[in-house]
């Protein structure tokens, strides 16, 4: 086995790595950009070595600097993670050459698979089932088109170099498809610097179920079961699950076997993901999609189910060890499901959000496993991929993995920046979800789940978060009597007491766009709460982790409420509702707009501009989107205010730290 293992990667994928390594008695290495100085996987390693600047063609897809990192360190394995350079066939040339162990298969097996149309014909002529469409070199417009007629409507354009969802479009008829062939040719060149394309039959509302496959040096291949990862967004995998639901055994059998036939037609060597699309009939009709040559993101629940460790299966391999097991020796037990917490905004497109972790809370290990590679505090930089952490639920069977998710979904909250935590959370309640009812256009079809449109805010969010702030007060206020020289002065005192009147207190507490103005007096131990024409007895009995037990007209429940210095945010059934305590006397705006963030994250592109000059904006309005590292990311207004300036416009090129648009503070009502 190895002793020096350097992890080209970063983020929760390098800290899973680095764990396993050391269990292994590895010494690990990490990389790290200058972004990523104070990251959580430099921390965690042995060593950590730079490789460059923030964007990730300057560091952590540098392969020149990573080599040099790699041989300064005295490392003898590279291990790539996902995504970066993991499927680049030229990087595993490199390393092999200058002597290093690459952690995958060899150069030629990735090459095999990464274009989709190779890959395609290869697995065809394997005898692996494939989508029916055009693969071929003609790529002129007009062939395309006539081959979608010959597939007949809908067909799926496809950048042969894809990934991550990019470069596809649907076209439902003949007059579409040029102009989507045209800009599915320009969202490939620019993602990946080619612009080849096929068309496949687009199938309706069919399941992505997928294979892992492991084989060692020895010619020995298994497959490890299967998942299901048909809750996507943009074509993006979102929930994931092993083993895949309500599969008729001999469709599963003949997918698994596909899946080894594909693996074995290309010599493959260590952790690889067969992925196949089917068709919701109850026919035994699967089609290849393509072959991910590295670990996936999601082999975290074939892990849950069978209580390997695929890292360390892929360090032995890559070691020259034989498998440790034969095919009837692996089991699976239970159920296992993945849900990504994102940083983006389900309610606009899922764009990726930028910002900082201010408050961050997990569930427990009992209730579900967490993989993250960030920690309170930390940001979440416009350069890498926005995944928050991974949330892993196991249980006997479906239902109960189910209902973990469910409760591990609830105790996660963070705050400081948008995330799809209650898209996820409401995701793992509906109906079709929970009876095992998927396919890749749940979310599109359910487009509730990701834009519920106006909620009302619970009586419990609003009980909980007035009654926390309170007890700061008071809190705040003990502190400073007990160091004032008359600790006992009722002029110390700030907790409503006033001299022959029931103490009572006021605040008024923002939630979007709705103020709350609410009275609180004290009654026998518990407070009478007044909003509008609410009336309600609610105590709230705080615990450790921000966990708290909140009584409201009797009856009792547990909430989690977080602050940071502005927001006062309640969570429960994995949906939050944060505060701000307005001071209905002082202008709106002031701290919170030196803190803004309406200059550019990081140089880019105006792609889209919201608002022009004199317009009245709310806080968390978008503003203007920029377009960088291939990415969309959206500014939003900080705090209320007017529109005074917008400095470019839609198309032009700003700097980094370049100011787009001036905001000024919200114009009062003239009192006449
Ligand atoms: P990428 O490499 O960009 O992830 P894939 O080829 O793996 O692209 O496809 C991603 C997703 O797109 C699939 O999981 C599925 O939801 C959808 N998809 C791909 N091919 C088809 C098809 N022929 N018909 C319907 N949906 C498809």
């Amino acid at each position: 086995m190895f002793e020096r293992l350097l992890i080209a990667n970063r983020g929760e994928i390098a800290c899973r790595i680095i764990r396993t390594a050391r269990r292994l008695s590895i010494a690990t290495i990490a990389i790290y950009s200058d972004a990523d100085r104070r990251a959580m996987h430099v921390e965690l390693a042995d060593e950590a070595w730079p490789v460059g600047p923030a964007p990730p063609g300057e560091s952590y897809l540098n392969i020149d600097a990573i080599l040099a990192a790699a041989q300064a360190s005295g490392a003898e394995a590279v291990h790539p993670g996902y995504g970066f350079l993991s499927e680049n066939s030229d990087f595993a040339e490199t390393c092999e050459q200058a002597g290093l162990v690459f952690i995958g298969p060899s150069a030629a097996a990735i090459r095999a698979m990464g274009s989709k149309a190779a890959a395609k014909s290869l697995m065809g002529r394997a005898g692996v089932p494939v989508v029916p469409g055009y693969h071929g070199d003609d790529q002129d417009p007009d062939t395309l088109g006539q081959e979608a007629q010959r597939l007949g409507f809908p067909v799926l354009i496809k950048a042969s170099a894809g990934g991550g969802g990019r470069g596809m479009r649907i076209v439902h008829n003949a007059a579409g498809f040029a102009s989507a062939l045209a800009s599915a040719r320009r969202e490939a060149l620019s993602a990946f610097g080619e612009d080849r394309m096929l068309i496949e039959k687009y199938l309706e509302r069919p399941r992505h179920i997928e294979v892992q496959i492991f084989a060692d040096r020895h010619g020995n291949i298994v497959h490890i079961f299967d998942r299901d990862c048909s809750i996507q967004r943009r074509h993006q995998k979102v929930i994931e699950e092993a083993p895949a639901p309500g599969v008729d055994q001999q469709r599963r059998g003949a997918m698994r076997k596909a899946a080894v036939t594909a693996a074995r037609a290309i010599g493959y060597v260590g952790a690889g993901t067969v992925e196949f699309i089917v068709p919701p009939d109850a026919s035994e009709a699967f089609y290849f999609i393509e072959m991910n040559t590295r670990l996936q993101v999601e082999h975290t629940v074939t892990e849950a189910v069978t209580g390997l460790d695929l890292v360390e299966w892929q360090l032995r391999a890559a070691a020259g060890e034989k498998l440790p097991v034969r095919q009837p020796e692996l089991t699976l037990s239970g159920h296992a499901i993945e849900a990504r917490l994102y940083a983006e905004d389900p309610e606009q497109g899922f764009l990726p959000q930028i910002g900082t972790l201010d408050r961050l809370h997990f569930p427990s290990p009992e209730l579900a496993r967490v993989e993250t590679g960030v920690r309170e505090g930390d940001g979440v930089s416009p350069y890498y991929d926005p995944m928050i952490a991974k949330i892993i639920v196991w249980g006997d069977d479906r239902s109960a993995a189910v209902s973990r998710l469910q409760r591990a979904l609830g105790e996660t909250a963070v705050l400081g920046l948008r995330t799809n935590l209650a898209f996820l959370a409401r995701v793992a309640r509906h109906p079709d979800f929970v009876g095992g009812t998927v396919d890749t256009d749940f979310v599109e079809r359910n487009r509730n789940i990701a834009i519920p449109g106006e909620r009302p805010v619970p009586d419990a969010a609003c009980a909980a978060a007035a009654l926390y702030r309170l007890s700061r007060r008071e809190a705040v206020a003990a502190a400073s009597a007990a160091s004032s020289p008359d600790p006992f002065s009722p002029w110390a005192r700030s907790d409503g007491w006033r001299l022959g009147e029931k103490a009572a207190w006021s605040m008024t507490l923002r939630c979007g766009v709705e103020d709350y103005q609410i009275e609180i007096t004290r009654r026998d131990g518990e407070r009478a709460l007044k909003f509008g024409d609410r009336h309600l007895t609610a105590a709230l009995e705080m615990r450790a982790d921000g966990l708290g037990d909140l009584t409201l007209d009797g009856v009792k429940r547990r909430v989690r409420v977080l602050d940071d210095k502005r927001v006062t945010a309640v969570f429960f059934d994995g949906e939050s509702w944060p505060f701000e305590e307005v001071d209905t006397l002082a202008p709106s705006i002031g701290e919170d707009l030196i803190a803004g963030k309406l200059t550019a994250p990081m140089p880019g592109r105006v792609a889209r501009l919201f608002v022009e000059p004199g317009a009245a904006v709310r806080r968390g309005a978008p503003l203007v989107v920029i377009e960088a590292m291939k990415m969309e990311h959206t500014i939003t207004a900080p705090a209320d205010g007017v529109v005074a300036a917008v400095r470019f416009s839609v198309g032009e090129l700003v700097e980094e730290g370049a100011e787009l648009i001036a905001l000024a503070p919200p114009e009062r009502q003239q009192q006449r």
